[in-house]
């Protein structure tokens, strides 16, 4: 049953006055179940209850956080169609999309679940003490990565799964063993109560403190900002607009005591095609881009933006077919009113600069909240002159950058704000000669593909979801795969503590059986 109401610790709670209704885009109307803001006092209960509850859920063992964590799977799952359908009727996403992100989600909690079961992650490093070093004695030192403490976690509108209430900011700084206060999207409160009793469950089910975990509704900014600017977080998770993640970075910043807002935030991912390619398969590239550029209505942040080429016949074959393909792509339904409105105004915005060329876009009417798609074509050096071109359009939309010769392609790629993936097309093995493009392009972007397409994000250690600054406020992370818990977590040393005192992942005994670096050499034996 959905109430509403927030879970402020283990309990429902909804003593503010202000409420609000999600909303079925599909349908064009408001959901049925009212949901009631976090008030002030909302804000510091879960905050308080939180800090309480570091004190013990730092120091829990992996195995019983990951008891905790495959709990948290199981009771996602035992929510069985109804959680699909509130997903469904709150984002206008279909039901396989609903399944597969699901899927995801519970693939991510089990993941982080075996990464902190046995203890490696801890990355511990030992140097034993040298009493006799001269011409100083030399101290016993122990590092390890501890939790940072309660952690805010911002979630996206367009994955009410993976990358909100319980998705891969929640699953990481569970993992690290920091409690969490999600700060529910509004655009899927309902499908959020749903997986935070689930989460609520688990808790209780595996004995885990109260104040682990709560969930806060809100319509609108200032509970977020409440919570970020509260003295008792000292994290925050974000994912969504480039715009929403810079505010809470800069709220941060200014607080008393500053602290990291690991922000995840919009991108363009540029495609770089090179000449051979556009040469040898133009029509077949434009007819993959144009099912990339309006896979799930163009409502992911590795949606391919912009498309840069080389001036040649090839490329005019590709824009023309890309043209010819994209008014085949039948409307889809957008997430909500706000985000169709905002795609509508951004199109128009970057359509309106001077020098911009329409190539083709969907003109017949559509139901309310479908998005026409569109793509443009720019000249090279009007793209380098003229910043708007560079940011992105959230929705079905992409830029096709028509570039003179190689220096031009190379000055453009330099000139692009941080990304999170970029993309190279080739064929021959002329990538040889592009090193330059290749190297710029490592500079600006945190994933380079080769011969695809930058849609879709394996959940898996090797993944880098993140990049140089807007992709993410900090590119020394990744927000996907089991690497995202070093955001929320920081080395700390003991020195010359007692063996007994020791948490387990640094006694002399290594009771793991851990991997761990002791005097410079990495292995698994005691001391
Ligand atoms: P959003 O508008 O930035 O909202 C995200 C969350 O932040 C919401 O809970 C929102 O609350 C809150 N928020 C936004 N501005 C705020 C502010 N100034 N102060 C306090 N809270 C604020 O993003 P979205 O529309 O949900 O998501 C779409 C965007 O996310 C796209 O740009 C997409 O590319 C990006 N995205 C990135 C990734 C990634 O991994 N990098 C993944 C998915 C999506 P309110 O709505 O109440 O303001």
């Amino acid at each position: 049953m959905i109430t509403g109401k927030n879970y402020i610790g283990n309990q429902l709670s909804a003593i503010g006055n202000k409420t609000f209704k999600t909303f079925n885009p599909l349908l064009n109307i408001e959901n049925e179940w009212e949901i009631t803001e976090a008030s002030t006092n909302e804000v510091n209960q879960a905050a308080k209850l939180a800090s309480e509850a570091f004190k013990t859920y730092s120091k829990i063992s992996g195995e019983k956080k990951a008891v905790f964590l495959r709990a948290i799977a199981e009771e996602i799952e035992a929510l069985g169609d109804d959680l699909l359908q509130v997903y469904s009727s709150e984002s206008g996403l279909p039901n396989g999309r609903a399944m597969g992100e699901r899927g995801r989600t519970l693939g991510q909690l089990r993941a982080f679940a075996n990464h902190v079961e046995k203890g490696n992650w801890v990355d511990a490093s030992i140097d034993t003490a040298q009493p006799d070093r001269q011409p100083m004695p030399k101290v016993d030192l122990r590092k390890m990565n501890v939790a940072l403490g309660p952690v805010v976690v911002f979630g996206a509108s367009n994955f009410p799964f993976a990358f909100s209430t319980a998705g891969g900011d929640t699953a990481a700084a569970l993992a690290a063993g920091c409690p969490v206060i999600v700060k529910s999207h509004p655009m899927h409160a309902a499908t959020g109560e749903m997986v935070s009793a689930a989460v609520i469950k688990a808790a209780e089910k595996t004995g885990m403190p109260n104040g682990v975990f709560s969930n806060l509704n809100s319509s609108g900014i200032e509970v977020g900002q409440a919570l970020v600017q509260h003295p008792n977080v000292k994290a925050v998770g974000f994912t969504g607009s480039i715009r929403g993640g810079r505010a809470l970075f800069d709220l941060a910043a200014k607080r008393d005591e500053p602290i990291p807002v690991l922000a995840e935030m919009g991108s363009v991912n540029p495609v770089i095609i090179l000449p051979q390619a556009l040469k040898n398969r133009a029509e077949d590239l434009a007819k993959i881009y144009s099912g990339s550029i309006t896979l799930g209505t163009g409502q992911f942040c590795t949606n391919p933006g912009l498309i840069i080429g080389i001036k040649s016949e090839g490329l005019t074959n590709f824009v023309n077919t890309l043209a010819e393909e994209i008014v085949k792509v039948e409307p889809s339904c957008m997430l909500h009113p706000n985000i169709a409105g905002a795609y509508e105004s951004n199109k128009a915005n970057a359509m309106s600069q001077s020098g911009i060329k329409v190539l083709a876009g969907y003109n017949e009417d559509v139901k309310p909240n479908y998005a026409r798609q569109v793509v443009t074509t720019v000249e090279g050096n009007t793209f380098l002159n003229n910043p708007i071109l560079h940011h992105e359009v959230f929705g079905p939309f992409s830029l096709v950058v028509q570039c003179e010769n190689k220096e031009q392609l190379e000055e453009i790629i330099i000139n692009l704000e941080g990304q999170l993936t970029g993309t190279i097309i080739s064929d021959d093995d002329e990538i040889r000669t592009f090193t330059s493009i290749v190297n710029a392009l490592q500079n600006r972007v945190g994933r380079i593909i080769f011969n695809g397409v930058p849609t879709g994000v394996e959940v898996c250690p090797s993944m880098l979801h993140g990049g140089p600054y807007p992709a993410s406020t900090d590119s020394r992370f990744t927000a996907v795969g089991v690497d995202s818990i070093k955001r929320f977590v920081r080395p700390f040393s003991y020195q010359d503590w007692p063996n007994d005192l020791l948490p387990i992942e640094l006694k002399n005994e290594n009771p793991l059986g851990i991997s761990r670096l002791v005097n410079n050499v990495r292995t698994t034996s005691k001391i």
